[in-house]
């Protein structure tokens, strides 16, 4: 049987086209592999392939993946790029071919939120079940919670917008939505569960606050996040990360170290894992102190030895801005280690709130 590769194309006039092939291709090696000729890029991520040229008027894209959800991401990252580079152009994408106009994102699921429940003082447990949620159990951990408007009974959701962009509903239907991880999922009774940090009366504490009392939410994803294939890990993150972190844990293997940093405010706030790797856990404790105001896990990243005896190792961190610089600086220019060797990402930021 002949594999069926979905498919967009779409012409973006612009001046110096070339400029902005450059651009791109600049920015998607932080995220993939970028194969360069003079006047045309290939670039390979991890849910498909876009194939860009430029001619002396315009960017010829196309947009390649195995499934509906890949394809969408394609049209929806490289669209995206081009208008926030060419914002002061205003360039127009409609894209032809698969994954049309007008549709549900097909990225998106509608989810019943089931029950929610502490799992410590801070942390919440929201279970919510949706349909054909076998594609939310592989290929990223990360979710985007929609909180629809208190008070609307039936919510709008976004659609597919002609340039691959989500069209938003906006007044009264307009949503918040808050990035979380998927901290378990069983595809065939399509249950997931999200662990959310409870503060400030924030709209997703106040979301996971009150999901006790049912109700519907939007979910969109997954996204990006894991840990790469290795022998040895260190993993370090505050609580928000706790999730991606335990989620990670648990999948590892018998014969994998890892070496886990996890900062919480105290020990009423630490999780059991059920793993079989071998691990070394130490909890970091901010007693009182308020979250993204220490270094505490900075300085316990620079304390642990990368291992000497040639085992592939990654780092995956997960914490406040701060800390995220911090971390990310010492991963990269102090250890020198590779693209495909670590992930640290930001996943919070103090004083700015996530709109
Ligand atoms: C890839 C990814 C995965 C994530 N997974 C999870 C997860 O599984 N569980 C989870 O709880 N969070 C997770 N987060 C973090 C979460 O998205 C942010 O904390 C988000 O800001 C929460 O939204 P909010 O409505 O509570 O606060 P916002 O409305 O976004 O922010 C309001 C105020 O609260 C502050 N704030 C935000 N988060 C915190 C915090 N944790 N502690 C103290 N102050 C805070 C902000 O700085 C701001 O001042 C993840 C983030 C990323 C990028």
């Amino acid at each position: 049987m002949q594999d069926i590769r979905l498919t967009a194309t779409a012409r973006v006039n612009l001046p110096t086209p070339i400029h902005y092939l450059n651009k791109l291709a600049d920015h998607f090696t932080e995220h993939g592999e970028v194969l360069r000729t003079e006047r045309k890029g290939q670039i390979e991520l991890d849910y498909g392939t876009a194939i860009i040229e430029a001619d002396d008027e315009c960017l010829l894209l196309r947009a390649e993946s195995d499934d509906e959800t890949g394809l969408a991401y394609m049209k929806f990252a490289i669209a995206n790029h081009i208008i926030e580079f060419a914002s002061k152009e205003e360039p127009k994408i409609k894209w032809a071919g698969d994954g049309a106009a007008g549709s549900p994102l097909p990225y998106f699921r509608q989810m019943q939120v089931l029950s929610a429940h502490n799992i410590s003082p801070k942390m919440r447990r929201v279970r919510l079940r949706g349909e054909n949620m076998h594609r939310f159990s592989h290929s990223g951990m990360h979710i985007r919670i929609l909180i629809p408007p208190a008070n609307i009974d039936v919510p709008q959701w976004p659609i597919t917008g002609e340039d691959g962009r989500p069209v938003w509903p906006e007044g009264e239907m307009k949503l918040t939505s808050r990035i979380y991880t998927i901290r378990n999922i069983d595809p065939e009774s399509g249950e997931v569960d999200i662990d959310v940090v409870i503060h400030d009366g924030t709209p997703g504490s106040e979301w996971a606050l009150n999901a006790d009392k049912g109700g519907v939410v939007g979910m969109t994803g997954p996204g990006g996040g894991d840990a790469g294939d290795a022998e040895w890990y260190l993993l370090a993150g505050d609580e928000t990360a706790l999730p991606a972190i335990g989620r990670i844990i648990e999948r590892l293997p018998s014969h994998a170290k890892v070496i886990a940093r996890i900062e919480v405010d105290d020990e009423a706030e630490e999780q059991s894992f059920n793993s079989q790797c071998f691990l070394d856990l130490q909890w970091l404790h901010r007693n009182g102190a308020e979250a993204g105001t220490t270094t505490l896990l900075e300085d316990a990243v620079k304390a642990v030895p990368l291992p000497s005896d040639g085992e592939r190792i990654f780092v995956w961190s997960g914490c406040e801005f701060d800390g995220f610089k911090a971390i990310r600086k010492y991963i990269r220019k102090d250890l020198k280690l590779e693209r495909t060797q670590h992930l640290v990402v930001s996943y919070w930021r103090r004083g700015v709130a996530d709109d």
